[in-house]
C-alpha cells in the first residue's frame, strides 16, 4: 500500500485569486488516475501550517493579500522547514515572489520573502497580462516536456539569481519580466508565472509534482480534454501574436 501523499494549499482565501484551487482539484484528480492516494488541508490564515506537508501550494494574490500571506508564512517558518524535509512546493505568481527574497508591497516598498528561492522581484515598467507560453528547459526536470501554457497577470520583474535555473523558456509573453525566461526552479521548488490554473493546463507538471512525493516516476497520462484544451490556447495565442 503506498502512501498518502499530504497535500497542503497554503492560504487560499489569501492567494487564489486566480482560480489557483484548481491546482488543488487537479492533483487530486491526476493523483486518482495514477492510483495515488491524496490528503489535502486548505490552511487558513491563523491556521497552522503543516511542516510535513509533501506538496505545498500557494496562488496567487493582489499586494495587500501577498503581504499578509508573507507575514504570516514567516512568522509560521513550516514552509522552509517543509522544503529542507523534501517536500515539493508550486507556488505561482504572488506566492512565487515571497518564496523569492524580496517583494515590492502595495506602496511599492520592498518587503522580505521567506528565501526559499534565489530570486527578487521589483516592479515592471507596464504590467503583464495576457497568454503565456513557455518551453521547459532541458536543466528542468526531465518529467516535463510538454508546452507549457496559462496566462499572466503581474506587476512584478522576478529576478534570478545564481542559486536557481528558469523553469521554462517563455515563446509568447512576458513571464518573469522581460520575455525570456518564464519562473524558476531549485531542486523540488518551483515558481512560475503560470495561472490559469497552471496544473489543469499543464498537467505534466501535476505528474512531477506528484512523482518527486511518491518517489517514483509517473508515466504522463494526458487527458483529450487538457490536449484539446491545450491546443485551442496554443492557436489563439499563434493567431493574435
Ligand atoms: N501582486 C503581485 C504582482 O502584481 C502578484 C500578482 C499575482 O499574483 N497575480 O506582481
Amino acid at each position: 500500500m503506498s502512501k498518502t501523499v499530504k497535500i497542503a494549499s497554503i492560504y487560499p482565501t489569501l492567494l487564489g485569486t486566480y482560480g489557483d484551487g484548481g491546482n488543488v482539484a487537479a492533483l487530486r484528480h491526476i493523483a486518482a488516475l495514477h492510483g495515488i492516494t491524496v490528503s489535502v488541508e486548505e490552511i487558513s490564515p491563523g491556521q497552522k501550517v503543516p511542516a510535513n506537508a509533501d506538496i505545498y501550494v500557494l496562488g496567487g494574490g493582489e499586494d495587500t493579500a501577498q503581504s499578509a500571506a508573507a507575514a504570516a508564512l514567516h512568522e509560521s517558518g513550516a514552509l522552509a522547514e517543509g522544503v529542507k524535509n523534501g517536500a515539493a512546493v508550486l507556488s505561482i505568481c504572488a506566492g512565487y515572489q515571497i518564496l523569492g527574497h524580496t517583494f515590492l508591497d502595495a506602496e511599492g516598498k520592498p518587503s522580505a520573502g521567506l528565501g526559499l528561492l534565489d530570486v527578487t522581484t521589483d516592479r515592471l515598467e507596464k504590467r503583464a497580462v495576457g497568454e503565456l507560453v513557455a518551453h521547459p528547459l532541458s536543466s528542468g526536470p526531465a518529467g516535463i516536456s510538454a508546452v507549457l501554457t496559462g496566462y499572466e497577470n503581474h506587476g512584478g520583474f522576478t529576478h534570478l539569481g545564481s542559486g536557481v535555473e528558469p523553469f521554462a523558456s517563455v515563446t509568447s509573453g512576458i513571464g518573469n519580466g522581460d520575455g525570456t525566461t518564464e519562473g524558476a526552479i531549485n531542486g523540488r521548488v518551483i515558481g512560475t508565472y503560470l495561472h490559469g490554473p497552471c496544473l489543469v493546463r499543464n498537467p505534466q507538471v501535476a505528474e512531477q509534482l506528484l512523482s518527486w512525493a511518491v518517489g517514483r516516476k509517473l508515466e504522463h497520462i494526458v487527458e483529450a480534454e487538457v490536449e484539446a484544451l491545450r491546443r485551442e490556447r496554443l492557436d489563439f495565442v499563434t493567431k493574435n501574436r
